[in-house]
This record gives structure tokens, sequence and C-alpha cells, in this order.
């Protein structure tokens, strides 16, 4: 049984109140907060807001969704209204936004209490969450590693328990190789299977929002809670009825996976053992498994970061200090504001991306690389629905290495590139993939398996991983 069950059965019982699991986990947030930097803004208030409402329900004898009273977190690019939303940058510290994301207005309906925004890589730029305004997140199983990015503090919150769940966003990677460096779950939905409104863009064809959680059943509870329909999405995909809860304990059996050769190869050795020790688990469920060649998965990654950053230097126009951001104090021309403001606001890495995004489009090289990138991008899908035609799901290592040194990869462009190798044709291709704990490294940090599934499988692949949780035997208790 999922812990968001347990503690719902708890409330209902009234073992707990609302309001003293939202004081508990408060208390804990404060207490462990400062050591591992996850939570950039606390929202006290309103979680107790939330909880005393719950709980008057529950006194009322009124009906409960299963996430009322539950304590969770959210991204600080995920839009809540009334509540300080910055990206962590300092170009939109102090912004409020005046409207909620859809993901976050369906959490608040059902009554789930945000305890607050968590920290990331400014604008979801970066795989260490070092590039955020307020610092780095720490790892919870060790603080002198990164926890990943750039969702890296709703990580840390989920995999330290401040937050039963957590949402993320997913453009190359963010869910799932955070979760995978702290240990927890992490699921990237088909693109269209979850609502971008009100999510701050980064790359919109390939942002999504994703789910963090403790195990596979709390992660299919979140999943099912906020997917579905939105007409303020224009990508929103109308016939998908999410449901996947229903299907994790389904007997995997017969299922055939697939593990691409390509991704393996890229994997530290302590990582690709772990792996394969895992792809054995699956056998002994009576899965089959078989190692293909899938030559153009690595062109994935170069076509990502141009298609990326030229899609980010076309939503970051935005930041002119007139429509959107903060602005610099003093200037002389608003050619001057623009430039000062820009100039002095945005970190490093994101006017390096910025810089990248606008030269890939520029006349004389749009061809020579963006146009070039869409055709890869093309290609991979094509080959994806082949590949889907054969296997159920592929599994590969989330990341080919465990967690970095805090500031080890900080300067080295080319090793956080390639930290992202194993997730970004997810995003290319708009398929669901999840990212799962399987086991440790010597230095006792987690090593990440990542399961990808064909468009709207999220049933399937939470069922996969389920299966998986129980031959593992650790199911994470209360
Ligand atoms: N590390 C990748 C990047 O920097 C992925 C980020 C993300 O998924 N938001 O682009």
């Amino acid at each position: 049984m999922g812990k968001i069950l347990k503690l719902h059965q708890m409330l209902l019982r009234k073992e707990i109140s609302a309001k003293e699991l939202t004081e508990s986990y408060i208390a804990k947030v404060n207490n462990e907060n400062p050591a591992l930097n996850a939570y950039v803004r606390v929202t006290e208030e309103k979680a107790l807001t939330t909880a005393d409402i719950i709980d008057r329900k529950i006194a009322g004898g009124l009906t409960l969704d299963l996430l009322s009273g539950i304590p969770m977190a959210l991204k600080d690019n995920i839009s809540t209204k009334g509540i300080e939303t910055s990206c962590c940058s300092k170009i939109l510290e102090g912004y409020v936004p005046v409207y909620d994301a859809t993901t976050w207005h369906r959490l608040d309906e059902k009554g789930a209490v945000l305890l607050g925004k968590t920290n990331m890589d400014e604008f979801a730029m970066g795989c260490t969450c070092e590039t955020s305004v307020f610092g780095a997140s720490r790892n919870p199983q060790n603080t002198g590693f990164v926890a990943g990015g750039s969702s890296g503090g709703s990580a840390t919150a989920v995999a330290a328990d401040l937050a039963l769940f957590s949402l993320g966003s997913d453009t190359g990677g963010s869910v799932r190789q955070p979760a995978s460096f702290c240990g927890c779950v992490g699921l990237k939905p088909t693109y269209g299977a979850v609502s971008r409104y009100g999510l701050i863009a980064y790359a919109s064809s390939l942002d999504t929002v994703g789910v963090m959680a403790q195990n596979v059943e709390d992660t299919a509870v979140v999943f099912d809670s906020i997917s579905g329909f939105d007409p303020m999405d224009s990508t929103s995909q109308a016939d998908y009825v999410p449901c996947t809860v229903d299907s994790l304990e389904k007997s995997i059996k017969g299922r055939k996976i697939g593990v691409p050769k390509e991704l393996l190869e890229k994997a530290d050795p302590e990582v690709k053992a772990l792996l394969l020790k895992s792809l054995e688990k699956y056998e002994n469920l009576g899965c089959f498994v078989e190692f293909f060649s899938m030559p153009n998965l690595i062109t994935a990654l170069p076509a990502y970061y141009i298609i990326a950053c030229a899609e980010a230097s076309s939503n970051l126009g935005r930041y002119d200090s007139v429509r959107f951001g903060n602005r610099a104090e003093s200037f002389e021309s608003i050619h001057q504001m623009i430039c000062k403001t820009r100039g002095e606001m945005f970190g490093n890495e994101v006017k390096k991306r910025i810089m990248l995004g606008t030269f890939v489009l520029s006349d004389g090289y749009y061809d020579k690389y963006y146009a070039k990138a869409q055709r890869l991008r093309q290609c991979l899908m094509a080959e994806f629905e082949k590949v889907f035609a054969k296997y159920d799901v592929l599994i590969t290592p989330t990341s080919p290495k465990t967690a970095f040194k805090i500031g080890q990869i900080q300067n080295d462009k080319e090793a956080s590139f390639n930290a992202d190798v194993c997730t970004v044709c997810a995003n290319l291709a708009g398929l669901p993939a999840l990212s799962l704990d399987c086991g440790k490294d010597e230095k006792g940090l987690p090593v990440g398996l990542q399961i990808i599934g064909n468009r709207f499988r999220e049933s399937l692949i939470l069922n996969m991983a389920r299966q998986f949780e129980i031959a593992r035997g650790t199911e994470s208790e209360l």
C-alpha cells in the first residue's frame, strides 16, 4: 500500500488530524531545510489553512479525496496564485502570479496541502540545481553531493520526507535525473497528458510537468489526479482518460523489454552492473529481455540542446522588464534598460543558452543547426515507433553516473550535457518515462533505472515499476 493511502485512512479514522500532519511536516522542514536547501519558500499559513478546511470536512463526515490533507511541494516554476514563483532567478524575484497552473489548481481543489516552493536550476536549465539564485539543493543521502536537476529541490524534499510528493518539470530529464540521484520515483508523462498551463516555459515542445513521490503507488495516485484534458493548453490531448492505479498489481509475465545498447554503454561500471542485476529480476518475473541497437539514440543529445536552446531564446524574450521581470536600476535609454536588465538579472547559464539558441536560429545557421536537429527528432520518433512494435517498454539507466560532488561539474559543460544522455530521447519523442531506485553505488548513492513506454502507456510503465518495487522488497514504510 502506498503512503498516501495509509495516511488517507488514518485521517478518515481520525488517528491523526490534517493539522497535526501538516504541523509535523512544517516542523521537519524548519529543522532540516537549512542543511538541505530543498525549499526556497515555505507556505506555512496556506498549508495550515488548507489543513483546517480538511479537518472540518472530516468532522462533518464529508467525502474526502485521497490527496486531501496530504503535505506536498511544488517546483518554483509552477505558477501559484498569490504565492511568489521565481524560477529561482533574480529576474523573477518577487513575481506573484495572478493565476494557478492547472496542475496545482487540480491538487488544490482536492485539498492537497502545499508546504512550499522548491529549489531548481534557474529557469530549469541545468542538471545539478547549482544555477539556482538560492544556491544548490543538497542530496539527502549525502549533503556533500548535488541533488541533481533541474528539479533538485523537489527530489530532495521527497527523498528526505519533507513532502509526501512533489511536482517538478521535465524538459530533458529534470524530474527523472534528480529522482535517480536522490533515490525516489520520478515520472515524466507523455507530452500532452498533463497540462502545461501555468508552467513557466523553458522549451515548450519538450516541457512536461512530472511527479516525484516516495513509491510507485503514490506516483500513480498523483499522476491520475493531475492528468487529463485541459482546454487551457493547446497541446493537451482531448481523448486521454488516465487511470493508472488500477493496473499497478497486474502480472507483467510475458512483457517484452528492450535494452538499447548505446545507452547501457554510456553508464559507469557500477551503474551498469546494477542495471543488469535489475534486468535479471525482470526475467525472474517472467519478462523477456533483449539487448538491441538503436544508433540514432546518440543523436538525441545534440538535437535536444539545439532545440531546447532555440525555444528558450524565444520563450525568455518576454523578460524585458516591460512585459515580465524586474528592471535594472539605472539606464539611459529603452535599449539600455533592456540590455542592462537582461545582462544583470539572468545568470550565466541562462544567458549562454539564450545566445546559443539565438545563434542556431539566425539566418545562415538555421538550416545547418535548427532544421537539422528537427530532422533528427523526426527520425528518432519514427525509430521509436518501430521499436515499440517489438517491445512493450525500454529499460536504460536514468543517468550514466550517480550524483556529482557539489561544484564538481559546475564549470564542465560537456560533463553536464552528457548527464542527460539517457533522458532527452523521451522528451524529443514525447514519450512517458519513469525513474526508479535500483540500488546504491559504493559511495552509498542511489542508482536509477529508467523505464520508457510508448505514448500514453503510463499505466504500463507504472505497472512495470510497481512489480519491480515488490520484487526489490523495500517498500517504504510509514
Ligand atoms: N539538464 C537539461 C537541461 O539543462 C534538462 C533540464 C530540464 O529537464 N528542465 O536542459
